[in-house]
């Protein structure tokens, strides 16, 4: 599989995971079909994207086609984010393999220090938003990398809705900062990369949510939106403004976002009739973006 071409600063991926098995016993239709390796039709409608990747598509296909080259602009001082959108159970903690802190009702937790539950958004000198007092780990091996991400899986925030498996209801973000110093030129180079694995996309009607879950879905929404609209905005590239400022996930995420930064969003879906209304919407976010 070639690369995805890499002029373009925002890339849009879109992936379709296989029938699960409670959808192959429910006897759920497959809906997508896949034309040439960036079209997609659902419902009589096409959707097009960077790549769309079917289901049958391997976690390293998926790698090599895109995280591979954010990661090594990365490693060349560029700032990147990788997003991962779609409905609960769509794939998006599968696709990126590594699953700290969270946004939960707008608030921030610490996931590798859940004393601190309500973190808060500061500017350094040069005006660059970051989270005050967030825990920071040094790690210089993957296996490190791996440790850190385990621990803050076990801390996040997980509640039970209707749909088949548990949901998570927060959106959790993994930064990875890249310090270089050359020992010789002793010239310095930074870069850093935020993976997003954005909450659940569906909406509340289908989850029968009540109460403080309806709460939690509505701000969900939102700040999906705002996200939404903040993508979008850099997608049409004009001057305009772009609202970062609406939601506490896109004003962290401002200096990776855009510009010059390497942004690559995930829209994964179901491909089970059950799904369409969903998988429908979850394109039409993914459109938005490009
Ligand atoms: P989400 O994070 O969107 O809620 P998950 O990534 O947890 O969804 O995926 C839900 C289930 O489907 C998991 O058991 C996962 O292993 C499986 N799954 C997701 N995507 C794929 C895929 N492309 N191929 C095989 N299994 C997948
Ligand atoms: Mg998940």
């Amino acid at each position: 599989m070639a690369d995805v071409p890499a002029e373009c600063n925002i890339k849009v991926l879109c992936r379709f995971r296989p029938l699960n098995q409670s959808e192959i016993i429910r006897g759920d239709l497959f809906l997508p079909k896949f034309q040439g390796d960036d079209t997609v039709v659902v419902g009589g409608k096409s959707y097009a994207f960077d790549r769309v990747f079917p289901t049958n598509t391997t976690q390293e296909q998926v790698y090599n086609t895109c995280a591979k080259q954010i990661v090594k602009d990365v490693l060349g001082g560029y700032n990147g984010t990788i997003f991962a959108y779609g409905q609960t159970s769509s794939g998006k903690t599968h696709t990126m393999e590594v699953s700290y802190f969270e946004i939960y009702m707008d608030k921030i937790r610490d996931l590798l220090d859940v004393t601190k539950t309500n973190l808060s958004v500061h500017e350094d000198k040069n005006r660059v938003p970051f989270v005050k007092g967030c825990t920071e780990r040094f790690v210089s091996s993957p296996d490190e990398v791996m440790d850190v991400i385990d621990e803050g899986k076990a801390n996040r925030h997980v509640a039970v809705t209707n749909m088949n498996e548990h949901s998570s209801r927060s959106h959790s973000i993994f930064l990875i900062n890249i310090k270089q110093e050359h020992v010789e030129t002793e010239q310095k180079l930074s870069g850093k990369l935020y993976l997003v694995d954005l909450a659940g996309s569906e909406k509340v009607s289908k989850t029968g949510a009540a109460g403080a879950v309806l709460d939690e879905a509505k701000n969900i929404n939102k700040s999906l939106s705002a996200l939404g609209n903040v993508i979008s905005a850099l997608a049409e590239g004009t001057k305009s403004h772009v609202p970062y400022r609406d939601s506490k996930m896109t004003r962290i995420l401002q200096d990776s976002l855009g510009g010059n930064c390497r942004t690559t969003m995930f829209i994964c879906c179901s491909p089970s009739n059950y799904n369409e209304a969903e998988t429908k919407s979850t394109l039409m976010f993914g459109q938005r973006a490009k």
